[in-house]
């Protein structure tokens, strides 16, 4: 802790401190807080001011500098009350014009003060032809007064400019003089390293505050993309060591072993199960088997596509726990998905006097008390539920596994807290049925061993997908058509609407996709497409259900009860029952503004269907989708590989979006690094991330990376409270 003291603040100072309280309150409002904040702003390229030229070789549109004279300054106001100022001026040759447009009174002032009758300096612009004489618009200009300041301002005239991304308040120039005022005011030592120099010198990379200065204030392209390939790793690198000490941190971490016994419950289980278990489940089996046989609490992630069969895979994991005389805990994220498991776990487990207990926040007074106590008396092995599993009235005996179903929705900061375990240190299984992206497994679940079950059980009816344009009318009655005669043949039907209603913005959790088009339209609404489906003359005589996350847990039971029942064979309803609903009947799927759901989500959808030995059709039904989401649906209709789809779509998606889907908590957004393309450098980051932490577990020596790491954690732990 020592060497702390000699880290000076500078680095995590407020802007306002150092630029003024006007430019750092336009700064915040593009998110930048901070010195570290501004120097992490990157510009996204570089621009080229083009060469020194006479006016006679100026070209249209081509990017030069000028050297000129000012002959005169004129104004004039146009029909639209606009005032153009010209300022003319030659290279001793020919003559050119800069035009200014303006509506401030201050501004024509200045111009006409600035650019002065005999006034020299350089001038870089993009050429312009207006009516045969050749014009810059609004040039940058890089003045001088004296023959000695010429050179000077020749260079800042013909430097590379940086770009950054800019807002109406501030613009891409005010943000280079705001960094160049940083980068001009820190002091030796104000910019800490963060990156251990052993790793620096290995890269060749040099100190961190020559880095910011390379990427800000480039000599060339090529410094400029090397230092943007540092900064990417100092980045991939923070991220990694964050999450190299969460997994370093929990290993140390004791929890009670669970040992398999030999003719144990799992075995039992196994041998009554009326399926054999794939080749994939068998080996995910063995290995959580090993790790929870072992005091290391585990911290698997278990990815396997829609349908590939977790929940048996998680089960065995439950009973081996159980066996040892420990609790298992299976959280969902909704009551829905906790309700059913309860109900597939209890079925599963009927035969073998395994005690199965359901704990939702929804529950009414008798009911809680009396599942409240089965969980505190140990009665019950198996608890299933929702968040409310963590509230202060659940007490449990002795939790050896807690399985997270769809754990996407949780952050880092949560799957450490997790790790604590309700009553001490417990095992842990997460479960997605996302899959995950190679480098958004190692960016996002960094701290997580990953097993995948790609294989899906053995005899599964295919799913076939068809797009439907919503305004072909034969082809929509065509559709409905279909959908009735499944119902006639006893299967059930998803009608899946983008929002609850039509006349408001909530989406019950679809991840929607901002419009391409600018064409404004209302999109599906539940109750709104259930009254128009019941007038519908091709379903006359089926009952059709209603599903939204505003109705109650009671309501939302029951309407699943009768659509599996097949009571209303018809269900109408938003994304609530996108993650693992299973209805083994369902065989048809309808997506509605399907045009308006990225493809994670559409496969989601599409894994409710053809879960039994039923062939399922699934139909996405748009209107005529603009380019990049008609890419999107033909690649949804040509494969059900749910790897394929992910990889597609995260080559598709805005960085932000990416990463915001698989983290609610914690940082959502990179500085510089791309989750999508810097798949190497994340690679690379982790290594040395591991081996840092393993040789040197307390950051000895180490003030500024661990100052770094300080600071993103708090971030981390600041977007969880809001
Ligand atoms: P998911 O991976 O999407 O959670 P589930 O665990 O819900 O999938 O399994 C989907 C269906 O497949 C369930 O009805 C389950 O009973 C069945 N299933 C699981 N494993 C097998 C298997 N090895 N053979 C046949 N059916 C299986
Ligand atoms: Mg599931």
């Amino acid at each position: 802790m020592a060497n702390d003291a000699a880290l000076r603040p500078f680095f995590y100072q407020n802007l306002a401190r150092h630029l003024g309280a006007t430019s750092a309150k336009k700064l915040a409002r593009l998110g930048l807080h901070s010195v570290t904040d501004l120097l992490w702003y990157v510009p996204f390229r570089l621009s080229d001011p083009g060469d020194l030229v006479p006016i006679s070789r100026l070209r249209p549109d081509m990017p030069a500098v000028v050297e000129l004279e000012i002959t005169s300054t004129t104004s004039k106001t146009t029909r639209t009350g606009t005032v153009v100022v010209e300022v003319a001026g030659t290279d001793g040759h020919d003559t050119m014009t800069l035009v200014h447009f303006t509506r401030r009174r201050n501004l024509i002032a200045y111009y006409k003060k600035r650019f002065t009758p005999g006034t020299r300096g350089f001038f870089a612009g993009t050429a312009k032809d207006s009516y045969g004489t050749i014009q810059f618009s609004h040039p940058d200009a890089y003045l001088y007064e004296h023959p000695s300041q010429r050179a000077a301002a020749l260079r800042e005239a013909t430097e590379l400019q940086p770009v950054y991304h800019a807002s109406s308040a501030v613009g891409s120039s005010a943000i280079a003089t705001a960094v160049g005022a940083i980068l001009d005011t820190a002091r030796d030592g104000d910019i800490p390293e963060i990156i251990p120099d052993a790793i620096r010198a290995e890269h060749d990379m040099p100190s961190l505050a020559q880095t910011f200065r390379n990427v800000h204030q480039p000599a060339d392209a090529d410094t400029y993309a090397k230092a943007l390939g540092h900064l990417k790793f100092t980045e991939a690198f923070l991220l990694q060591l964050l999450l190299a000490q969460r997994r370093q941190a929990a290993k140390e971490l004791r929890a009670t072993a669970w040992p398999i016994s030999e003719d144990g419950l799992v075995r039992r289980f196994d041998a009554a199960l009326p399926f054999d278990l794939t080749e994939g489940q068998r080996t995910v089996g063995d290995q959580i088997a090993s790790d929870l046989s072992n005091p290391t609490p585990m911290m698997r992630l278990l990815q396997g596509d829609v349908g590939a069969g977790k929940t048996v895979v998680a089960l065995r994991a439950m009973l081996q726990v159980v066996d040892g005389g420990g609790q298992a805990v299976l959280l969902a994220p909704t009551e829905v998905l906790a309700y059913q498991h309860y109900r597939t776990l209890t079925a599963l487990v009927a035969d073998l006097g395994v005690h199965v207990t359901l704990v939702t926040g929804s529950q009414k007074s008798a009911e809680r008390r009396r599942t409240r106590a089965e969980v505190a008396s140990g009665e019950a092995s198996i608890i299933v539920g929702t968040h409310a599993l963590f509230s202060n009235d659940v007490i449990f005996t002795d939790v050896g596994l807690v399985v997270v179903d769809e754990q996407h929705r949780f952050g880092v900061e949560q799957r450490d807290q997790l790790r604590h375990g309700p009553t001490g240190p417990a095992h842990i299984l997460h479960m997605t049925a996302t899959p995950i992206p190679r480098t958004i497994a190692l960016t996002v679940f960094g701290d997580l061993e990953v097993s995948t079950l790609r294989e899906v059980p053995a005899g599964r009816a295919a799913v076939e997908t068809f797009r439907v344009a919503n305004d072909n009318e034969r082809w929509m009655a065509r559709m409905w058509a279909r959908a009735a005669e499944e119902v006639a043949a006893g299967g059930r039907v998803f009608v899946v609407c983008p929002r609850i209603g039509t006349d408001d913005d909530a989406s019950d959790g679809a991840d929607l996709i901002e419009a391409e088009d600018d064409k404004p339209r209302v999109l599906a609404g539940v109750a709104a497409t259930a009254a128009a489906l019941a007038d519908n003359p091709a379903l006359a005589g089926i009952s059709i259900g209603q599903l939204h996350g505003r109705m109650s847990a009671a309501d939302k039971d029951a309407a699943m009860a009768a659509f599996a029942a097949g009571e209303a064979p018809i269900l109408v309803t938003t994304t609530v029952i996108e993650v693992g609903v299973d209805v083994p009947d369902a065989t048809v799927m309808i997506i509605l503004d399907a045009d308006r759901f990225g493809l994670a989500q559409l496969h989601q959808l599409r894994g409710r269907i053809g879960r039994g030995t039923k062939p399922g059709l699934c139909f996405v039904v748009s209107q005529q989708p603009t380019l990049p989401s008609a890419d999107r649906l033909a690649e949804f209709c040509a494969t059900t590989d749910g790897f394929h789809l992910a990889e597609v779509d995260l080559a598709n998606r805005r960085e932000g979006d990416v990463l915001g889907r698989y983290q609610t908590g914690g940082r959502s957004g990179l500085r510089v690094l791309s989750a999508v393309s810097d798949r190497p450098i994340i690679e690379h980051a982790r290594t040395a991330a591991r081996q840092t932490v393993a040789a040197n577990p307390e950051l000895a020596n180490e003030p500024g990376l661990r100052a770094a790491l300080l600071e993103l954690a708090a971030e981390g732990e600041y977007l969880e409270r809001t």
